[in-house]
């Protein structure tokens, strides 16, 4: 499935509001799923006042927020039953379709916060709707502590129904940030998948660094941390021109640090590993594709070329 054009991602993420609500105006949702995300979420609703039912299938999880202010359902299906907004935060896409099986979603707004790949996203999407539900899939760019807190930037990446995300965008809102990336009910799934292997490149590079340093009796790991942290964050900044040439098809305008100059240097880094006594298994990887593209024609370019050898 692809988006159409105005499908494109919308702007930017809108910041975690916590506003003040009346009583007189406060909305109402219910939520299925009180692990430590489903329950980080429900007290930055109980927080500002919403009316939220909740639901989890282990009763006892229920008990502190029942305190707090939420109010129970005996069961899945009655919890939807209770709102037009129904927000799922559940293990995987098997326990959504585990908690609904027996729930009518006949007008319902259904927003799906569980991790899953895009194609579960959009297999779940036209499952809803075949029960006569709107649906959103929603990817957490969170951990626990940053909902409901929005100095920690956390946010959620929205997708599929842009007509309920428009109708319940404020009532989404307090727990973390608000960005709907397009029509396509997967989109959500494949950006938080694609910025979580982004993380996880950064991590297998830092561990490599930490490893090389760490046995040397005058380097403090920790005193180190704060420079590799810096270094990491300043090299980011070249992201956005990788995004810019894989758009425009020219890679090496503007690269002043090209693949050919970096491949020399592999063996520096290699050899260096190799006196610390650090495996290099995690950054072999990304030196073969670069060896691979600099032989192939690319020493010219930067880091856009080795995206094509990818897929
Ligand atoms: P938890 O493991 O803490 O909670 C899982 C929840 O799913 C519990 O409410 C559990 O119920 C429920 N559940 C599991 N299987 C079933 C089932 N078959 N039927 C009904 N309910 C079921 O996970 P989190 O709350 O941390 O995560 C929830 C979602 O949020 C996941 O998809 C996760 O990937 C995502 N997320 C989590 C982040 C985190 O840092 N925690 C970060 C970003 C996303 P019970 O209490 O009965 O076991």
């Amino acid at each position: 499935m692809t988006d159409t054009p105005s499908d494109a991602i919308s702007s930017s993420v809108s910041p975690s509001a916590s506003p003040s609500v009346s009583p007189s105006a406060s909305p109402s949702l219910t939520l299925l799923g009180l692990g430590a995300m489903g329950t980080a979420f429900a007290r930055a609703w109980l927080a500002v006042g919403y009316s939220l039912t909740v639901w989890n299938r282990t009763p006892s999880r229920a008990e502190a927020l029942i305190a707090e202010g939420a109010r129970p359902a005996a069961s899945a299906a009655e919890a939807v039953a209770e709102n037009g907004l129904v927000v799922t935060c559940l293990l995987d896409d098997a326990s959504v379709g585990a908690a609904l099986a027996d729930a009518d979603l006949t007008g319902k707004d259904l927003v799906d916060l569980t991790t899953g790949t895009p194609s579960e996203a959009r297999t779940r999407a036209a499952w809803a709707e075949a029960r006569g539900a709107r649906f959103l899939s929603g990817g957490i760019m969170a951990v626990p502590p940053m909902i409901g807190a929005p100095e920690a930037g956390g946010y959620v990446l929205y997708s599929g129904s842009q007509d309920l995300f428009e109708t319940h965008r404020t009532t989404l809102a307090p727990p973390a940030g608000t960005r709907f990336v397009g029509g396509n009910p997967g989109h959500a799934a494949l950006q938080d998948v694609a910025l979580l292997s982004g993380m996880y490149g950064m991590i297998a590079g830092a561990a490599h660094a930490f490893a090389l340093v760490r046995g040397e009796k005058d380097i403090s790991p920790a005193e180190f941390a704060p420079l590799l942290a810096q270094w990491v964050a300043a090299m980011s900044t070249m992201i956005p021109q990788i995004g810019e040439q894989l758009e425009s098809g020219d890679y090496e305008s503007g690269v002043t640090s090209g693949l050919a100059m970096q491949v020399a240097g592999i063996k520096t880094l290699l050899s260096t590993a190799q006196d610390q006594n650090v495996s290099p298994e995690l950054l072999t990887s990304v030196f073969d594709l670069m060896r691979r593209r600099a032989e192939t024609g690319g020493g010219r370019e930067g880091f856009a070329g080795m995206v094509d050898l990818l897929g």
